[in-house]
């Protein structure tokens, strides 16, 4: 009460509204008691809470208290506990996922321990990544392989009821804000968290712009994947897009648009820049999972998760799954990924203008070329320079 009293003389909202630019995680819509928080796209292409009814809101800043961007540089001192290269012991879920497997095998054996399983499936008739929640082996399949773009968690989250158990997957930043959530709901202790490692989120202008000059090719789109393991783990940066015509598939090496933008950090959600402490092993989740790059498993070409451990309900799930564990450092298993935040380009508003525009990908990424030139400039006098 006191908080809210001390930021209302300060004439601060107490409200998500205050923020323009932040996670789009959605956990501020299942706690208004009001109803009256909405997760919608931006100009730009990301979620964002939008306040529907503003004479409603009772500022009780309930909004807030489970929001992991309003308290993002608390930066509190967590280490896993335990850190492994892992790949799981099926095969065909080794092949089908997008690392070790790992993420689809924790997941089934939460449903083997009746747990309600909270993941990311691509709905093709609504061409969205979304949160849903199931109990069934079969249809938590859905769930296997990564798919990069922004997921919408709002209606999983409204649909999470307290007495059951659950196992929830989703990037750092929704799973900060989700614990968060969980504590205020008193059901931490019912909820397992897994995150990844995150590379940063897509604007959802450049997908939307994507799928839609394929849908002329391919037809109307029925299924998307974005990896395989054809050519191999290492090599399996590649889209499939399964239309009601033909089959298309592009991998990054043969120039594939949305890899060129996603892969280059040109395109992603303006948090996921400025305001994205979960680089490294920094996480407020159970478990984090992501692909073991480095050294040590350069010539596994099957697939190797990284695999970290924070507490004691995440290392009794990982025991009681069908995986082929190695303990490895910590250094060992983080090896390729980001430590750092990564700086916004300079050219990102320019990029975001034309995601919008009605231009083409191949133009914009003609543009994109253009922008470059000083950083390719730059790169090449410090090379010059170290010789
Ligand atoms: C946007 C994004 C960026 C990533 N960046 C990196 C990175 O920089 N480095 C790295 O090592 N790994 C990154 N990953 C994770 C990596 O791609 C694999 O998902 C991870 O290694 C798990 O693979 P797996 O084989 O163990 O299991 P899989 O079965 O492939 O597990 C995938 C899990 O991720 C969840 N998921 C899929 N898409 C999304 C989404 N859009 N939002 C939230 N959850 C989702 C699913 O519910 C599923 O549980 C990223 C994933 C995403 C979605």
């Amino acid at each position: 009460m006191f908080v809210v009293e001390r930021r209302k003389r300060k004439g601060l909202k107490n409200t998500i509204s205050q923020y323009q630019f932040c996670y789009g995680c959605g956990a501020c819509t299942a706690i208004c008691p009001q109803k009256i928080i909405e997760l919608k796209l931006n100009k730009d292409g990301f979620y964002q809470p939008i306040i529907v009814d503003e004479k409603s809101c009772l500022s009780c800043g309930l909004c807030l208290s489970v929001c992991a961007y309003h308290d993002k540089d608390k930066k509190e001192n967590i280490l896993p506990i335990q850190s492994f290269a892992a790949w799981s012991l099926d095969d065909n879920e080794r092949k089908l996922a997008s690392s070790g497997g790992v993420g689809l095998n924790l997941v089934k054996t939460a449903v083997r321990d009746l747990r309600n399983v909270c993941g990311v499936r691509y709905n093709a008739n609504l061409r969205k990544a979304e949160h849903y929640i199931s109990k069934i082996e079969e249809e938590v399949v859905a769930t296997t392989g990564s798919k990069y773009i922004q997921s919408d968690a709002s209606q999983m989250l409204q649909n999470i009821k307290k007495g059951e158990q659950y196992i929830i997957v989703g990037t750092p930043c929704q799973i900060a804000s989700f614990r968060k959530l969980m504590q205020k709901k008193r059901m931490e202790q019912d909820v397992i968290f897994i995150d990844f490692f995150c590379h940063g989120v897509p604007s959802m202008n450049m997908w939307r712009k994507y799928e839609e000059e394929l849908i002329g090719k391919v037809g109307k789109i029925k299924s998307v994947t974005w990896r395989d393991k054809n050519e191999g783990w290492h090599e399996s940066w590649a889209m499939t897009i399964e239309g009601e015509k033909q089959t298309f598939r592009k991998s990054r090496k043969a120039g594939d648009l949305f890899y060129s933008f996603f892969l280059k950090s040109h395109c992603f959600n303006r948090a996921c820049h400025e305001d994205c402490p979960y680089k490294g092993t920094y996480s407020m989740a159970d478990i984090r999972i992501g692909d073991l790059w480095g050294k040590t498993y350069q010539k596994n070409d099957l697939g190797v998760s990284g695999l970290l451990i924070y507490t004691e309900r995440g290392k009794s799930l990982v025991e009681k799954a069908n995986l082929f564990l190695e303990q490895q450092p910590v250094a060992v298993v983080t090896e390729g990924q980001q430590t750092q935040r990564i700086k916004r380009p300079y050219f990102w508003s320019m990029m975001m203008f034309l995601f919008r525009s009605s231009l083409s990908l191949k133009t914009i990424f003609l543009f994109n070329k253009i922008l470059r030139i000083p950083d390719i400039l730059k790169l090449k006098l410090l090379k010059k320079s170290k010789r």
